[in-house]
Protein backbone atom coordinates (compact mmCIF):
# COMPACT_ATOMS: atom_id res chain seq x y z
CA UNK A 1 0.00 0.00 0.00
CA UNK A 2 1.34 3.40 -1.12
CA UNK A 3 2.00 6.20 1.65
CA UNK A 4 -1.21 8.15 2.11
CA UNK A 5 0.55 11.40 1.65
CA UNK A 6 -0.70 12.31 -1.72
CA UNK A 7 1.76 15.09 -2.30
CA UNK A 8 -0.53 17.57 -3.36
CA UNK A 9 0.30 20.69 -4.00
CA UNK A 10 0.20 22.28 -0.94
CA UNK A 11 -1.40 25.59 -0.98
CA UNK A 12 -1.29 27.52 2.23
CA UNK A 13 -3.92 27.61 4.42
CA UNK A 14 -7.49 25.51 4.28
CA UNK A 15 -9.20 26.49 1.74
CA UNK A 16 -7.37 27.79 -1.46
CA UNK A 17 -8.82 28.73 -5.02
CA UNK A 18 -7.13 29.73 -7.92
CA UNK A 19 -7.29 33.55 -7.31
CA UNK A 20 -6.02 34.43 -3.51
CA UNK A 21 -2.74 32.55 -3.59
CA UNK A 22 -1.15 32.35 -6.82
CA UNK A 23 -1.90 28.75 -6.96
CA UNK A 24 -3.42 28.70 -10.47
CA UNK A 25 0.05 29.68 -11.58
CA UNK A 26 1.12 26.45 -10.12
CA UNK A 27 0.24 24.22 -13.36
CA UNK A 28 0.25 20.50 -11.90
CA UNK A 29 -2.51 17.72 -11.44
CA UNK A 30 -4.03 18.14 -7.91
CA UNK A 31 -3.24 14.69 -6.96
CA UNK A 32 0.54 13.99 -7.63
CA UNK A 33 0.48 10.32 -8.88
CA UNK A 34 3.33 9.20 -6.76
CA UNK A 35 2.09 6.99 -3.62
CA UNK A 36 -1.43 6.80 -5.16
CA UNK A 37 -1.76 2.93 -5.55
CA UNK A 38 -5.21 2.65 -5.07
CA UNK A 39 -8.13 4.60 -6.75
CA UNK A 40 -12.07 4.48 -6.06
CA UNK A 41 -13.93 6.50 -8.98
CA UNK A 42 -17.76 6.92 -8.58
CA UNK A 43 -19.93 7.51 -11.35
CA UNK A 44 -22.79 9.48 -10.66
CA UNK A 45 -26.12 9.00 -12.42
CA UNK A 46 -26.17 12.28 -14.54
CA UNK A 47 -22.87 11.18 -15.79
CA UNK A 48 -23.67 7.90 -16.94
CA UNK A 49 -27.37 8.65 -18.43
CA UNK A 50 -28.36 11.41 -20.91
CA UNK A 51 -31.92 13.48 -20.51
CA UNK A 52 -33.46 10.54 -21.97
CA UNK A 53 -32.42 7.63 -19.86
CA UNK A 54 -29.83 6.39 -22.18
CA UNK A 55 -26.76 5.01 -21.17
CA UNK A 56 -23.82 7.25 -22.68
CA UNK A 57 -21.60 4.56 -24.12
CA UNK A 58 -18.88 6.52 -25.39
CA UNK A 59 -18.45 7.83 -22.03
CA UNK A 60 -18.00 4.53 -20.28
CA UNK A 61 -15.69 3.66 -23.38
CA UNK A 62 -13.55 6.95 -22.50
CA UNK A 63 -13.79 5.87 -18.70
CA UNK A 64 -12.37 2.20 -19.79
CA UNK A 65 -9.68 3.57 -22.24
CA UNK A 66 -8.68 6.09 -18.70
CA UNK A 67 -8.97 3.44 -16.07
CA UNK A 68 -6.33 1.14 -18.62
CA UNK A 69 -4.16 4.25 -18.75
CA UNK A 70 -3.91 4.26 -14.64
CA UNK A 71 -3.70 0.30 -15.10
CA UNK A 72 -0.73 1.04 -16.89
CA UNK A 73 1.09 3.19 -14.38
CA UNK A 74 0.52 0.23 -11.33
CA UNK A 75 -2.80 1.97 -10.09
CA UNK A 76 -5.03 -0.66 -9.01
CA UNK A 77 -8.96 1.08 -9.86
CA UNK A 78 -12.29 0.31 -8.05
CA UNK A 79 -15.20 1.41 -9.86
CA UNK A 80 -18.34 2.49 -7.98
CA UNK A 81 -21.29 3.10 -10.37
CA UNK A 82 -24.64 4.73 -10.12
CA UNK A 83 -27.66 4.35 -12.88
CA UNK A 84 -29.26 1.01 -11.92
CA UNK A 85 -32.77 2.73 -11.40
CA UNK A 86 -32.59 5.25 -13.98
CA UNK A 87 -31.72 2.75 -16.77
CA UNK A 88 -34.43 0.28 -15.54
CA UNK A 89 -37.08 2.76 -15.35
CA UNK A 90 -36.26 3.31 -19.08
CA UNK A 91 -36.46 0.13 -19.70
CA UNK A 92 -40.14 -0.25 -17.95
CA UNK A 93 -40.98 2.68 -19.88
CA UNK A 94 -41.99 4.74 -16.81
CA UNK A 95 -40.97 8.61 -16.89
CA UNK A 96 -41.83 9.68 -13.76
CA UNK A 97 -39.50 8.29 -10.94
CA UNK A 98 -42.03 6.08 -9.05
CA UNK A 99 -42.28 7.13 -4.80
CA UNK A 100 -43.19 2.83 -4.36
CA UNK A 101 -40.03 1.20 -3.03
CA UNK A 102 -41.14 -2.57 -5.14
CA UNK A 103 -41.18 -0.79 -8.16
CA UNK A 104 -37.98 0.81 -7.56
CA UNK A 105 -36.30 -2.18 -6.49
CA UNK A 106 -37.90 -3.75 -9.36
CA UNK A 107 -35.82 -1.10 -11.98
CA UNK A 108 -33.10 -1.68 -10.03
CA UNK A 109 -32.76 -4.88 -10.36
CA UNK A 110 -34.13 -4.77 -14.54
CA UNK A 111 -31.26 -1.75 -14.63
CA UNK A 112 -28.30 -3.61 -13.01
CA UNK A 113 -27.83 -6.02 -15.92
CA UNK A 114 -27.82 -3.84 -18.41
CA UNK A 115 -25.46 -1.46 -16.66
CA UNK A 116 -23.16 -4.60 -16.05
CA UNK A 117 -23.15 -5.41 -19.83
CA UNK A 118 -22.52 -1.85 -20.65
CA UNK A 119 -19.54 -1.66 -18.44
CA UNK A 120 -18.20 -5.04 -19.05
CA UNK A 121 -18.57 -4.46 -22.95
CA UNK A 122 -16.56 -0.94 -22.91
CA UNK A 123 -13.98 -2.27 -20.37
CA UNK A 124 -13.30 -5.76 -22.47
CA UNK A 125 -12.68 -3.45 -25.20
CA UNK A 126 -9.58 -2.22 -23.47
CA UNK A 127 -8.46 -6.12 -22.22
CA UNK A 128 -10.35 -5.00 -18.71
CA UNK A 129 -11.67 -7.98 -16.32
CA UNK A 130 -14.80 -6.47 -14.71
CA UNK A 131 -16.63 -8.11 -11.28
CA UNK A 132 -19.74 -7.20 -10.46
CA UNK A 133 -19.90 -6.81 -6.29
CA UNK A 134 -23.19 -5.37 -5.13
CA UNK A 135 -22.88 -4.47 -1.46
CA UNK A 136 -25.58 -3.32 1.05
CA UNK A 137 -25.23 -2.26 4.96
CA UNK A 138 -26.36 -6.21 5.27
CA UNK A 139 -22.79 -7.05 4.31
CA UNK A 140 -20.65 -4.19 6.11
CA UNK A 141 -22.69 -3.50 9.94
CA UNK A 142 -21.05 -6.76 11.02
CA UNK A 143 -17.26 -7.04 11.55
CA UNK A 144 -16.99 -10.14 10.11
CA UNK A 145 -19.07 -9.63 6.77
CA UNK A 146 -17.57 -6.36 6.83
CA UNK A 147 -13.59 -8.43 6.77
CA UNK A 148 -15.38 -10.58 3.69
CA UNK A 149 -16.45 -7.89 1.66
CA UNK A 150 -12.92 -6.82 2.43
CA UNK A 151 -10.86 -10.32 1.36
CA UNK A 152 -13.18 -10.76 -1.79
CA UNK A 153 -12.52 -7.18 -3.06
CA UNK A 154 -9.18 -7.11 -2.22
CA UNK A 155 -8.47 -10.88 -3.54
CA UNK A 156 -10.52 -9.10 -7.12
CA UNK A 157 -7.48 -6.65 -6.87
CA UNK A 158 -4.76 -8.80 -6.56
CA UNK A 159 -6.36 -10.92 -9.75
CA UNK A 160 -5.79 -7.85 -11.40
CA UNK A 161 -9.97 -7.40 -12.00
CA UNK A 162 -11.32 -3.50 -11.67
CA UNK A 163 -14.42 -4.49 -9.58
CA UNK A 164 -17.29 -2.47 -10.51
CA UNK A 165 -19.99 -2.25 -6.74
CA UNK A 166 -22.82 -1.00 -6.57
CA UNK A 167 -25.58 -0.90 -4.05
CA UNK A 168 -27.82 -3.81 -4.09
CA UNK A 169 -30.62 -1.96 -4.56
CA UNK A 170 -33.09 -4.70 -4.91
CA UNK A 171 -32.35 -6.22 -1.34
CA UNK A 172 -31.74 -3.23 0.38
CA UNK A 173 -34.88 -1.41 2.21
CA UNK A 174 -34.19 1.71 4.66
CA UNK A 175 -32.81 -0.13 7.54
CA UNK A 176 -29.40 -1.63 5.47
CA UNK A 177 -29.57 1.05 2.80
CA UNK A 178 -26.39 3.10 1.85
CA UNK A 179 -28.60 5.68 0.32
CA UNK A 180 -26.49 7.31 -2.11
CA UNK A 181 -23.18 5.98 -3.65
CA UNK A 182 -21.56 8.86 -2.46
CA UNK A 183 -21.18 7.32 1.26
CA UNK A 184 -21.09 3.88 -0.57
CA UNK A 185 -17.70 5.01 -2.12
CA UNK A 186 -16.43 6.52 0.91
CA UNK A 187 -16.97 3.09 1.94
CA UNK A 188 -15.19 0.86 -0.80
CA UNK A 189 -12.63 3.35 0.11
CA UNK A 190 -12.18 2.73 3.68
CA UNK A 191 -12.65 -1.16 3.09
CA UNK A 192 -9.87 -1.66 -0.10
CA UNK A 193 -7.69 1.43 2.36
CA UNK A 194 -7.73 3.43 -1.19
CA UNK A 195 -5.20 6.70 -1.42
CA UNK A 196 -7.63 8.27 -3.71
CA UNK A 197 -11.32 8.66 -4.37
CA UNK A 198 -12.32 10.47 -7.35
CA UNK A 199 -16.40 11.44 -7.60
CA UNK A 200 -17.20 12.64 -11.25
CA UNK A 201 -20.11 14.42 -10.57
CA UNK A 202 -22.35 17.13 -13.05
CA UNK A 203 -20.45 19.84 -11.29
CA UNK A 204 -17.35 20.88 -11.59
CA UNK A 205 -16.41 20.81 -7.44
CA UNK A 206 -17.46 22.93 -4.60
CA UNK A 207 -17.42 26.83 -5.59
CA UNK A 208 -17.41 29.52 -2.12
CA UNK A 209 -20.97 30.57 -3.39
CA UNK A 210 -23.33 29.41 -5.66
CA UNK A 211 -22.14 30.12 -9.04
CA UNK A 212 -25.65 30.42 -10.52
CA UNK A 213 -26.52 32.98 -8.60
CA UNK A 214 -23.30 34.80 -7.56
CA UNK A 215 -20.96 36.15 -9.86
CA UNK A 216 -18.27 35.98 -7.23
CA UNK A 217 -18.22 32.10 -7.09
CA UNK A 218 -15.17 30.46 -7.35
CA UNK A 219 -14.41 27.63 -7.64
CA UNK A 220 -12.00 25.66 -4.75
CA UNK A 221 -9.16 24.22 -5.84
CA UNK A 222 -8.49 22.36 -2.60
CA UNK A 223 -9.70 22.18 1.20
CA UNK A 224 -7.92 21.29 3.78
CA UNK A 225 -10.36 21.99 6.66
CA UNK A 226 -13.86 21.08 6.21
CA UNK A 227 -15.08 24.04 8.23
CA UNK A 228 -18.46 24.18 9.82
CA UNK A 229 -19.14 27.33 7.40
CA UNK A 230 -18.40 25.70 4.56
CA UNK A 231 -20.31 22.40 5.51
CA UNK A 232 -23.23 24.40 6.66
CA UNK A 233 -22.72 26.34 3.09
CA UNK A 234 -22.52 23.37 0.98
CA UNK A 235 -25.94 22.13 3.02
CA UNK A 236 -27.81 25.15 4.33
CA UNK A 237 -30.69 26.69 2.79
CA UNK A 238 -30.50 28.71 0.34
CA UNK A 239 -27.59 27.84 -1.31
CA UNK A 240 -28.73 26.57 -4.35
CA UNK A 241 -25.80 23.55 -4.85
CA UNK A 242 -27.33 22.50 -0.86
CA UNK A 243 -28.75 19.71 -2.62
CA UNK A 244 -29.02 16.33 -1.47
CA UNK A 245 -26.16 16.08 -4.18
CA UNK A 246 -23.33 18.48 -2.61
CA UNK A 247 -24.37 17.87 1.25
CA UNK A 248 -23.85 13.87 0.76
CA UNK A 249 -20.25 14.51 -1.30
CA UNK A 250 -19.43 16.78 1.96
CA UNK A 251 -20.17 14.24 4.22
CA UNK A 252 -17.90 11.79 2.38
CA UNK A 253 -15.14 14.14 2.03
CA UNK A 254 -15.47 14.71 5.83
CA UNK A 255 -15.22 10.77 7.02
CA UNK A 256 -11.89 10.47 4.28
CA UNK A 257 -10.34 13.53 5.43
CA UNK A 258 -10.93 11.80 9.47
CA UNK A 259 -9.22 8.97 7.21
CA UNK A 260 -6.09 10.98 5.58
CA UNK A 261 -7.57 9.83 2.23
CA UNK A 262 -7.45 12.40 -0.09
CA UNK A 263 -10.77 12.76 -2.26
CA UNK A 264 -11.89 15.13 -5.37
CA UNK A 265 -15.03 16.34 -6.99
CA UNK A 266 -14.98 16.99 -11.09
CA UNK A 267 -17.25 17.02 -13.71
CA UNK A 268 -17.57 13.57 -14.96
CA UNK A 269 -17.90 15.06 -18.60
CA UNK A 270 -14.74 16.68 -18.60
CA UNK A 271 -12.59 15.23 -21.51
CA UNK A 272 -9.90 13.16 -19.86
CA UNK A 273 -10.96 14.04 -16.59
CA UNK A 274 -9.65 11.23 -14.75
CA UNK A 275 -6.30 11.37 -16.76
CA UNK A 276 -6.08 15.08 -15.57
CA UNK A 277 -6.89 14.34 -11.83
CA UNK A 278 -3.78 12.07 -11.23
CA UNK A 279 -1.95 12.19 -13.95
CA UNK A 280 -2.32 16.36 -16.01
CA UNK A 281 -1.11 18.99 -15.80
CA UNK A 282 -3.58 21.59 -14.47
CA UNK A 283 -5.80 21.69 -11.68
CA UNK A 284 -9.69 19.75 -12.11
CA UNK A 285 -11.80 20.06 -9.69
CA UNK A 286 -12.04 20.20 -6.03
CA UNK A 287 -9.37 18.15 -4.04
CA UNK A 288 -10.39 17.74 -0.02
CA UNK A 289 -7.10 16.50 1.42
CA UNK A 290 -6.88 17.11 5.37
CA UNK A 291 -4.09 19.82 6.58
CA UNK A 292 -4.04 17.84 10.08
CA UNK A 293 -2.35 14.26 9.06
CA UNK A 294 -2.23 13.94 12.90
CA UNK A 295 -5.49 11.84 13.43
CA UNK A 296 -5.58 8.86 10.72
CA UNK A 297 -9.06 6.76 11.34
CA UNK A 298 -7.63 3.22 10.78
CA UNK A 299 -10.14 0.98 8.65
CA UNK A 300 -11.32 -0.35 11.93
CA UNK A 301 -12.67 3.38 12.76
CA UNK A 302 -13.98 3.97 9.67
CA UNK A 303 -15.79 0.78 9.47
CA UNK A 304 -17.48 2.01 12.74
CA UNK A 305 -17.76 5.09 10.76
CA UNK A 306 -19.78 3.92 7.89
CA UNK A 307 -20.67 0.61 8.49
CA UNK A 308 -23.87 0.25 10.25
CA UNK A 309 -26.26 2.96 10.55
CA UNK A 310 -26.19 4.85 13.44
CA UNK A 311 -29.04 3.79 16.01
CA UNK A 312 -29.34 6.88 18.10
CA UNK A 313 -27.10 9.91 19.33
CA UNK A 314 -25.87 12.00 22.09
CA UNK A 315 -25.09 15.53 22.42
CA UNK A 316 -21.73 16.78 23.98
CA UNK A 317 -20.45 20.06 25.55
CA UNK A 318 -17.98 22.25 24.11
CA UNK A 319 -15.55 20.84 26.73
CA UNK A 320 -16.17 17.16 25.61
CA UNK A 321 -16.07 18.31 21.75
CA UNK A 322 -12.86 19.66 22.51
CA UNK A 323 -11.29 16.80 24.26
CA UNK A 324 -12.48 14.07 21.39
CA UNK A 325 -11.47 16.01 18.81
CA UNK A 326 -8.37 17.56 19.59
CA UNK A 327 -7.38 15.17 22.25
CA UNK A 328 -8.40 12.07 21.02
CA UNK A 329 -10.25 11.64 24.04
CA UNK A 330 -12.70 8.60 25.14
CA UNK A 331 -16.07 9.91 25.80
CA UNK A 332 -17.45 10.03 29.78
CA UNK A 333 -20.93 10.36 30.92
CA UNK A 334 -20.34 13.55 32.64
CA UNK A 335 -19.57 15.39 29.00
CA UNK A 336 -22.95 14.19 27.54
CA UNK A 337 -25.80 16.85 27.37
CA UNK A 338 -28.57 14.88 26.08
CA UNK A 339 -29.38 11.49 24.92
CA UNK A 340 -31.71 10.08 21.84
CA UNK A 341 -32.63 7.20 20.00
CA UNK A 342 -32.49 3.22 21.19
CA UNK A 343 -29.26 1.87 21.20
CA UNK A 344 -27.64 -1.05 23.00
CA UNK A 345 -24.15 -1.51 24.03
CA UNK A 346 -22.03 -2.14 20.72
CA UNK A 347 -24.32 0.10 18.35
CA UNK A 348 -23.44 2.71 16.20
CA UNK A 349 -23.66 5.96 18.13
CA UNK A 350 -23.72 10.21 16.45
CA UNK A 351 -22.05 12.14 18.77
CA UNK A 352 -23.25 16.03 17.93
CA UNK A 353 -21.68 19.47 19.31
CA UNK A 354 -24.18 21.82 20.97
CA UNK A 355 -24.85 23.49 17.30
CA UNK A 356 -26.26 19.79 16.69
CA UNK A 357 -23.11 19.34 13.76
CA UNK A 358 -22.52 15.90 13.49
CA UNK A 359 -18.34 15.40 15.29
CA UNK A 360 -17.90 11.90 15.22
CA UNK A 361 -19.05 8.57 15.53
CA UNK A 362 -19.05 5.50 17.51
CA UNK A 363 -19.47 2.36 19.11
CA UNK A 364 -21.50 2.33 22.24
CA UNK A 365 -20.35 1.04 25.35
CA UNK A 366 -23.57 1.68 27.13
CA UNK A 367 -27.57 1.27 26.15
CA UNK A 368 -28.88 4.38 25.93
CA UNK A 369 -30.98 3.70 29.57
CA UNK A 370 -27.80 3.56 31.07
CA UNK A 371 -26.59 6.98 29.30
CA UNK A 372 -29.73 8.47 30.02
CA UNK A 373 -29.34 7.85 33.76
CA UNK A 374 -25.58 8.75 34.44
CA UNK A 375 -25.02 11.84 31.68
CA UNK A 376 -23.48 14.70 32.78
CA UNK A 377 -22.46 13.26 35.96
CA UNK A 378 -18.89 12.56 36.68
CA UNK A 379 -17.37 9.49 37.86
CA UNK A 380 -17.17 10.03 41.69
CA UNK A 381 -21.24 11.34 41.85
CA UNK A 382 -22.21 7.64 39.53
CA UNK A 383 -19.76 5.62 42.38
CA UNK A 384 -21.22 7.68 44.88
CA UNK A 385 -24.79 6.42 43.80
CA UNK A 386 -25.82 3.25 45.13
CA UNK A 387 -27.85 2.68 41.86
CA UNK A 388 -25.69 3.35 39.55
CA UNK A 389 -22.26 2.70 41.42
CA UNK A 390 -21.54 -0.24 38.66
CA UNK A 391 -21.48 2.55 36.10
CA UNK A 392 -19.17 4.47 37.46
CA UNK A 393 -15.95 3.11 35.51
CA UNK A 394 -17.70 2.72 32.06
CA UNK A 395 -16.80 5.69 29.08
CA UNK A 396 -20.19 5.57 26.86
CA UNK A 397 -17.28 5.35 23.69
CA UNK A 398 -14.09 4.77 24.14
CA UNK A 399 -11.50 6.16 22.07
CA UNK A 400 -10.24 2.69 19.81
CA UNK A 401 -13.94 2.76 18.97
CA UNK A 402 -14.76 6.28 17.65
CA UNK A 403 -13.84 8.28 14.68
CA UNK A 404 -14.07 12.19 14.65
CA UNK A 405 -14.54 14.26 11.76
N1 LIG B 1 -27.68 2.74 -6.42
C1 LIG B 1 -28.45 3.67 -7.19
C2 LIG B 1 -28.56 3.18 -8.65
O1 LIG B 1 -27.72 2.48 -9.11
C3 LIG B 1 -27.86 5.07 -7.23
C4 LIG B 1 -27.63 5.76 -5.92
C5 LIG B 1 -26.98 7.14 -6.19
O2 LIG B 1 -27.09 7.68 -7.29
O3 LIG B 1 -26.33 7.68 -5.32
O4 LIG B 1 -29.46 3.52 -9.36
Amino acid sequence: MGSKDSGNNSNSGSVSNGNSNGASDNKQALVAPHGIKRVVIKIGTSTLIDEKRRLKVAFLYDLARQVEELRNKGIEVVVVTSGAIGVGLRRLRINERPKDIPTLQAAAAIGQVELASRYDQAFYHYGIQLAQVLLTRYETAGRESYLHARDTLTRLLELGIVPLVNENDTVAVDEIKFGDNDTLATLVAAIVDADLVILLSDIEGLYTADPRTSEDAELLERVGDLTDDLYKAAGGAGSAYGSGGMITKIKAARVLMAANIPMVICQGSRPNVIHDVILGDEHVGTLFDSDDKSHHANAKKLWIALGAKPKGSVVVDDGAATALVDNGSSLLPVGIKSVSGEFEPGDSVNILNSDNMVIGRGLARMGCEDVEKVHGMNSRAIADDPQLKDLSDQVVIHRDEMVVF
